[in-house]
């Protein structure tokens, strides 16, 4: 067992590069180290995101207050920087996607509420029936 210099994770003797961050200076490892059982993917590195990534984040935590206030303003930012994220970032596009999801289904839902506020949606749509 070896110890990576940069991020300290237990490596393989016969790893030439390190399976957390790709590394390839290492130092011998504690007496007995095991590797972990899942060691992470080489190609994930340890707190490697891009702007684009926390995007993903902020939209999914404006998405979720939105339900709450200003959705008519939480939710089309959210649903914006979900799309960038999803689309642009390297990480966390599962939660981009369930962000533009919940953005959009925030964003419906209050812009029904709103219509049906002012009138504009018919009574039968929301009972089912054209009588009265
Ligand atoms: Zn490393």
């Amino acid at each position: 067992m070896k110890t990576c210099v940069k991020c300290k994770s237990l490596n393989k003797d016969d790893n030439n590069f390190c399976n957390a961050c790709g590394c390839s200076e290492f130092v011998a490892a504690p007496e007995g180290a095991q590797v972990p059982a899942q060691p992470a993917p080489a190609h994930v590195h340890k707190k490697d995101y891009t702007m684009y990534d926390l995007f993903t984040i902020f939209g999914f935590v404006s998405s979720i207050i939105g339900f709450f206030v200003i959705a008519l303003v939480l939710e089309p930012l959210s649903l914006s920087a979900s799309i960038a994220g999803f689309a642009k970032g390297k990480r966390w596009r599962g939660l981009a996607i369930a962000a533009i999801v919940i953005a959009a289904i925030g964003l419906l839902i209050r812009l029904f509420v709103t219509l049906y506020d002012i009138g504009m949606i018919p009574e039968w749509l929301i009972t089912g029936t054209f009588e009265n």
